[in-house]
């Protein structure tokens, strides 16, 4: 099938040609971003394959399927940036990779643990300068503190059992309990019990109109004072300058984030020869207990040759069968939900 592929990274073109030798698959590889501006580049292809920021809004949709798309193939696994709805209404298929590698996002989330608690990203400027004292780099032990780990699906999962093994107490809070929490000795709570008890609060939720801002004044004035908050999930569960006032006043201790709000006018590009023109993003980075990676935590090899693979495989098996088990879909409320748990 002939697929225009948006948001295309020399690593995307790497991966995906690699996978498709299985599949022969006519990829058209774009750089841009998929918008209302650049929609017209996929023009004939029947399939479009996208990423965390491109833009699949009603008009970009319908675009697309007035030039004949009718596949949306995600190669991730959030679908937020797609209106469903409008899919839905224009008989599109929304195909995504529900699972390729929750390890690399566990293991990331961990790292920034690290990194904030022991002041890593400090000490390795300070010896390149010849600076060895350690005043200002005092951290804690991880061991017997309390994480509250707010989604315990896949990603929340592997996070809660790498930090048992640090000797951590798991808090836990997910509508939808898994045994596997209470077999490693973790204990779900309420949300307010999970935000009272915790010294660090990490987020593994899908951002749905449910969860936007869940991490918002209220949310964070329950929390203990100096707090540790990570998120590697989606920019929008937390509401950045609520929480930049936060680490202003000392409540929130420390910040690390792999995911902003805004950040599909910042990630993914290099704009080091450029002046960033979000304020907000900007203040972020003057805080020395803040640390923020651009939307890498998914970023390891075995994660992103699975992705090429599901991503061309669910390709493949829409156009053999009509349909794909990793299927995005809305339910006649509107609640969306996906055929594919795994
Ligand atoms: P998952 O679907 O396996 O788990 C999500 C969990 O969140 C589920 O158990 C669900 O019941 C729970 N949940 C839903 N609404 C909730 C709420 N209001 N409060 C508490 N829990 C709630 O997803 P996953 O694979 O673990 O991924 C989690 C998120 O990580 C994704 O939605 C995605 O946004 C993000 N992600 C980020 C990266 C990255 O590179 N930074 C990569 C992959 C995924």
């Amino acid at each position: 099938m002939r697929i225009a592929v948006f948001s295309t990274k020399p690593y995307d073109e790497h991966f995906l040609l690699e996978a498709n030798r299985n599949y022969n698959h006519e990829l058209i590889f774009l750089e841009p971003r998929l918008t209302t501006k650049t929609v017209t580049l996929a023009e004939g292809c029947p399939a479009v394959c996208v990423f965390v920021n491109d833009e699949l809004n009603a008009d970009v949709l319908e675009k697309l399927s007035e030039q004949g798309t009718c596949l949306i193939a995600l190669r991730a696994a959030g679908f937020n940036n797609v209106d469903l709805v409008t899919a839905d209404r224009l008989g599109m298929t929304v195909v995504r990779v529900p699972a390729y590698s929750p390890d690399a996002v566990a293991e990331h989330t961990v790292g920034l643990m690290l990194v904030l608690n022991r002041k890593i990203h400090r000490s390795y400027a300070r010896v390149r300068e010849g600076n060895f004292a350690l005043e200002g780099l005092l951290g804690f032990d991880m061991h017997g503190r309390t994480v509250g780990v707010i989604g315990t699906g896949k990603i929340g999962r592997i996070v809660a059992r790498i930090l048992v093994g640090f000797g951590c107490h798991i808090l836990a809070y997910d509508p939808y309990p898994h045994a596997e929490i209470e077999e490693m000795g973790g204990r779900y709570v309420d949300l307010p019990e999970l935000l009272t008890q915790s010294d660090i609060i990490t987020l593994h939720v899908p951002l749905t109109p449910e969860t936007h801002h869940l991490i918002n004044a209220t949310a964070i004035s329950q929390m203990k004072r100096g707090v540790m908050v990570i998120n590697t999930s989606r920019g929008a569960l937390l509401d950045t300058e609520v929480i930049i006032e936060a680490l202003k006043s000392g409540q929130v201790g420390y910040l690390g984030l792999d995911v902003y709000e805004e950040e599909s006018d910042l990630f993914f590009e290099d704009l080091s020869n450029t002046v960033i023109q979000d304020d907000v993003f900007a203040r972020l980075l003057t805080f020395p207990n803040v640390i923020v990676t651009g939307h890498q935590a998914f970023f390891t090899e075995t994660a992103i040759r699975a992705i090429a693979e599901t991503t061309l495989a669910n390709v493949s098996e829409w156009e053999r069968l009509g349909g794909c088990a990793a299927e995005v879909t809305i339910d006649l409320k509107n609640v969306v939900t996906t055929k594919h748990q795994g």
